[in-house]
């Protein structure tokens, strides 16, 4: 008996599910498991450790935030303009702040946000060739 065949319910063992159905509850069942591999995070100060299994990604689940990432992505492509040029523009804080970041997230991020759009909305007008616009996404 497969992992899948365990853990699935009586009412969704059908005798022959779609291979897509099949890979959607595989994925499913696997989230934030050990089967997916983890990550482990250690403070720098205290040296607690803490372990976070991995997420399937699965725009199903509604588990790990995929299906929000999806729709994010569909709304997010609606507002890119064809023919028009797009750029890569990459912020960082020094690894100093972490701490401070972990305690503060909100103000801290709001903050982080603002400025790196006020730098960039600055420099684009100072081109005087383009209207400047961003699409703004926090990476951890
Ligand atoms: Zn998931």
């Amino acid at each position: 008996m497969d992992l899948l065949h365990r853990f699935t319910p009586k009412f969704m063992q059908w005798d022959r599910p779609a291979w897509q159905v099949r890979s959607v509850l595989s994925k499913l069942l696997l989230c934030r498991t050990q089967t997916l591999g983890r990550h482990l995070y250690r403070c720098g100060q205290c040296e607690r450790e803490v372990t976070v299994y991995n997420s399937c990604g699965d725009r199903h689940c509604p588990q790990c935030g995929g299906a929000r990432r999806a729709e994010w992505a569909e709304t997010s492509s609606e507002v890119i303009l064809p023919g028009v040029p797009y750029f890569q523009v990459v912020f960082t804080l020094p690894d100093k702040l972490s701490a401070l970041i972990l305690g503060n997230r909100q103000t801290l991020y709001n903050l982080l946000f603002h400025s790196a759009w006020k730098a960039l909305k600055r420099q684009v007008l100072a081109s005087g060739r383009f209207q400047p616009a961003a699409l703004m996404v926090l990476h951890t």
